[in-house]
């Protein structure tokens, strides 16, 4: 395996840099948290994406890919942590969007996909209840066949961002009769304006609001938004989560992070010296570095295999479980770093129109917020232990 980047590789990371300096809205590119931006914000890069052609890189060509190879969207996703860019939101493009060009039919494929394209239809993810996460399969609720709908009823939790959804892709569970729990759940999407659905906010310890309870009574769906087959869904979903789990690693954006950290140990003081002379300190973050470089090659090394023709495997397990660990290390360095200016916590300050100012410096501003909401990446996406127990069964064989 060649870890260099060729000499066409380099000139396509000119021609996308050259783009994103020249096309990136730069009034949306905070250093704080995401989730609390104007919904418009969240959408501007991926509108612009769009007419660019650009907006779903690995989908195939004949959907509106690019036909980037792996190693090219890599260096895609570096380029645009460069500029901390609010990337497409992952419902659309790297969930749905692929379950429908791979199991929907042509009628679903011509409505859905040019929106997911665009950036003009947001998407959310109906997967997780109170009783059912890393037990997916044990999820209660159901559509019921009456005529030539389906009546869905029950609670969906965790559900991101589904206060600004225009649609959502539910599991239901079809056949309550099924030998095995996998069995009787199908893949239905869900127009959000439906009657019947009301999402509730749940407030999180940061302060933001990124989840809500996604509750469903009686809610009517035409059986044309079944993808695939009845009862079969949970291969669909399978199918989903690995392409959930791949993009989860960010490495890029954690290097970038990891040169802010460094500059903020740089300016913060210690015992009258800069932070980042403090050998315990520049040994925490020399590790960090150690860790994500040789997450880094791992990366490469399974686009590689890819490129090679191999799909990805348990391997995003392995990405999964070291890119979380780091991402939430960066903000327990980071909130360590600026010390006790990470104690006021404001959320009104990123608010536009604000007029309080934070405490300390602008670097401090979110550290404290950012440190709590990061404790979510080693649950979502399937929780680390439940990683764990996959690389156990798929690549030990245990
Ligand atoms: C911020 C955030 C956003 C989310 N967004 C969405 C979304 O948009 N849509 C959606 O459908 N879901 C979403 N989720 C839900 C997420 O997928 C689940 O939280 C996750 O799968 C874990 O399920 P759970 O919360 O029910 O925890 P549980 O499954 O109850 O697990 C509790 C603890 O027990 C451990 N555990 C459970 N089973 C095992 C086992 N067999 N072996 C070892 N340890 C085990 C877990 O690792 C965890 O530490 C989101 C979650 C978060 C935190």
């Amino acid at each position: 395996m060649n870890l260099e980047f060729s000499p066409e590789e380099l000139a396509f990371r000119e021609e996308v840099r050259a783009f994103i300096e020249e096309n990136y809205p730069k009034h949306v590119s905070p250093d704080g948290l995401r989730d609390d931006l104007d919904p418009e914000d969240m959408v501007a890069w991926h509108k612009i994406l769009g007419e660019k052609g650009w907006s779903v890189p690995a989908w195939p060509v004949e959907y509106g890919g690019t036909g980037w190879t792996p190693t090219q969207c890599y260096i895609w996703s570096e380029e645009n942590a460069r500029v901390n860019a609010i990337m497409p939101l992952p419902f659309g493009v790297s969930m749905v969007g692929p379950v429908i060009y791979s199991f929907g039919n042509d009628e679903q494929k011509a409505q859905h996909l040019p929106g997911i394209r665009s950036g003009d239809v947001w998407w959310c993810q109906g997967y997780s209840e109170p009783g059912a996460g890393s037990d997916l399969a044990s999820l209660k609720t159901t559509a019921v066949r009456d005529g030539d709908h389906y009546v869905i009823n029950g609670q969906k939790t965790w559900t991101t961002l589904a206060q600004h959804a225009d649609w959502g892709f539910f599991l239901c569970r079809t056949d309550p009769d099924a030998a095995k729990p996998q069995q009787g759940i199908s893949f239905i999407l869900v127009d959000m304006k439906s009657p019947g659905i009301e999402v509730r906010p749940i407030k999180l310890i940061d302060g933001g609001y990124e989840v809500n309870e996604t509750w469903l009574t009686d809610v009517r769906v035409p059986v044309e938004n079944l993808v695939g087959q009845e009862n079969m869904g949970w291969t669909y979903a399978k199918f989903l989560l690995a392409h959930e789990r791949s993009g989860i690693a960010g490495v890029a954006r954690s290097k970038r992070g990891v040169e802010q950290l460094r500059d903020i140990a740089k300016s913060e003081q210690m015992d009258g010296a800069p932070l980042m002379s403090d050998f315990d300190f520049a040994r925490k973050v020399s590790q960090l570095e150690i860790d994500l470089s040789a997450l880094e090659i791992t990366e490469l090394r399974t686009l590689a295999g890819e490129q090679a023709g191999k799909g990805p495997g348990p391997e995003s397990s392995i990405l999964k479980i070291k890119g979380t660990e780091i991402q939430q290390r960066l903000t327990e360095l980071t909130l360590e770093a600026v010390g006790h200016y990470g104690t006021p916590f404001y959320p009104s300050v990123s608010d536009a129109g604000s007029n309080e100012y934070p405490v300390g410096p602008a670097y401090a501003e979110h550290s404290a917020a950012s440190y709590f909401n990061m404790r979510k990446t080693s649950i979502y996406g399937g929780s680390n232990e439940i990683q764990r127990n996959i690389i156990t069964k798929m690549i030990l064989g245990l």
